[in-house]
């Protein structure tokens, strides 16, 4: 007898630099509102802290694919993030051990359909539909990194014009306090990845757009949406 009545999906896989090997993804979890100005460009409080909120691992659009433009939305935008990458598993890590848990990092972008979201915050409704749909989560390859995260810029254009410009170092949560964060939440295990928020300077995409960004020594991505 078959040990399936469908075929099991394969897991999404995002490549490594120089390895043959990928990083199968697990699980994805979002961070929001990490960077104080995008925080009030979104018209929040300024006492808020940053928070959590998931996409599927199907919504991963490896580095040489292009998303799609997603149905039900008018308002696409783009926010390029931080990519953390699990390799250890843990539970209540504590901030000061944390970066034990990272294989590497990787450039990311969090696709947005606002005006869905726009409606959901304004009924207190789930993101899900406004986060999580198919092609939601562009990625890079995932550079293998040991040592203390990232801190450089962060940047994003669209069709050559720069939208969004920052530097990783102006997170609320840095990246061990996100990895401690998560672990008292959910235990984190090898495969997971943590897009760690945008900074300000969001913006719509329409079918066409060439969306290019990087991350000061992580590396970069390039997409057009289709
Ligand atoms: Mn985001």
């Amino acid at each position: 007898m078959a040990e399936y009545v469908i075929a099991p999906p394969s897991p999404p896989v995002v490549p490594v630099e120089g390895e043959q090997g990928g990083f199968p993804v697990r699980r994805i979890l979002c961070v929001g509102r990490n960077y104080a100005a995008h925080r009030r460009e979104m018209g929040g409080d300024d006492r808020d802290p940053p928070f959590f909120f998931a996409k599927p691992a199907d919504a991963i659009v490896p580095p040489g694919h292009d998303p799609a433009y997603p149905p039900g939305t008018a308002n696409l935008h783009h926010e390029i993030e931080l990519v953390v990458a699990i390799g250890e598993a843990g539970t209540d890590v504590p901030v000061d051990r944390a970066l034990e848990l990272v294989l590497g990092y990787a450039v990311g972008v969090d696709l947005t359909r606002r005006d869905i979201q726009n409606a959901a915050r304004e009924k207190g409704q789930p993101w899900d539909a406004s986060k999580g749909f198919d092609d939601s989560a562009p990625i890079s390859a995932i550079r293998r990194w040991s040592g203390p995260a990232p801190q450089g810029r962060i940047a994003l254009s669209v069709n050559g014009a720069v939208r969004q410009d920052a530097v990783v170092a102006d997170m609320l949560w840095n990246v061990a306090e996100i990895i401690a964060q998560a672990s008292q939440l959910w235990t984190l295990r090898p495969g997971d990845l943590i897009y760690t928020g945008t900074p300000e300077g969001v913006g719509p995409l329409v079918r066409g757009d060439r969306v290019t960004g990087e991350v000061a020594g992580v590396g970069a991505i390039a997409f057009t949406v289709t």
